[in-house]
């Protein structure tokens, strides 16, 4: 009797931890469906992205799982958050917008430079065939692979190394979408990106002059460049910094 008491009054004090901590997050589970709802018609569809794939995944992808612990509360508001190694995942809508920029397919396989939390390789993968991301801050790899690994995004590759190099075995990539600044375009990524393919990257030495650009080249292997808008990134570093 004593032990079917304490058996019932572990239940309630699990229960209480339980509604305790979907209160700490603001939240429970299926609240954070209505929040991601709410953040992409409020910061992405009202702002202009309008692929309903990209919204669709954007959608779907549970951005609170990527962010530490400290930050769940926070993971779908309108700002950049901190995930550790003074590096940051990027505002919704810039995760929204590059992965629009990108125009990716279903039978894409896509590079991403700079892995991060792992949360803008889930929103690729979420839409193409195959998504590779390379971090450089074996860390973050390590957490990201793991994150996306839980969660069943068997469609993405992460390894740690420097992204300026790109991932040579693995091309040429129908997209490559960079999420840290380079001060110029990396060479080598240019030439693993396919005839047709594009290249979404913040380029600028200093984060209050970095501009948004889309690399096209074309069937004939001739790129051409655009400027899409003014963004602040952690800058892209190199192996030997
Ligand atoms: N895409 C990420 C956010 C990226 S923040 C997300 O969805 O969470 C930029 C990331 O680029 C940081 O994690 C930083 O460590 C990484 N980075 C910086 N220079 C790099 C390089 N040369 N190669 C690969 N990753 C790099």
């Amino acid at each position: 009797m004593a032990k079917a008491r304490s058996l019932i009054s572990r239940a309630l004090m699990l229960s209480v931890f339980c509604a305790h901590e979907a209160g700490a997050a603001g939240a429970g589970p299926e609240d954070y469906a209505a929040e991601r709802a709410e953040m992409v018609s409020r910061q992405i569809a009202d702002r202009g992205v309008s692929d309903e794939r990209v919204l669709a995944a954007m959608r779907k992808v549970p951005r609170h799982e990527f962010v530490p612990d400290s930050e769940k509360r926070t993971a779908y508001r309108d700002t950049p958050l901190p995930i550790g190694e003074s590096q940051t995942i990027s505002q919704p809508y810039i995760v929204a917008l590059m992965t629009e920029l990108a125009r990716p397919e279903k039978n894409h396989r896509v590079l991403e430079v700079g892995t991060g939390s792992g949360y803008q390789a889930a929103v690729l993968a979420e839409i193409v065939d195959h998504v590779y991301s390379i971090e450089i801050e074996p860390t973050l790899a390590r957490t990201a692979s793991d994150v996306l690994q839980r969660l069943g995004y068997d469609n993405v590759t992460v390894r740690s190394g420097d992204g300026y190099l790109g991932w040579a075995e693995h091309a040429p990539f129908d997209a490559i979408v960079i999420t840290a600044a380079p001060d110029h375009v990396p060479e080598p990524l240019i030439g693993q990106l396919k005839p047709g393919g594009r290249m979404v990257v913040p380029v600028g030495p200093i984060a209050s002059t970095q501009q948004l650009r889309v690399l096209e080249k074309n069937a004939a292997g001739k790129v051409t460049s655009t400027v899409v808008a003014p963004v602040r990134f952690v800058p892209l570093r190199r192996r030997d910094d």
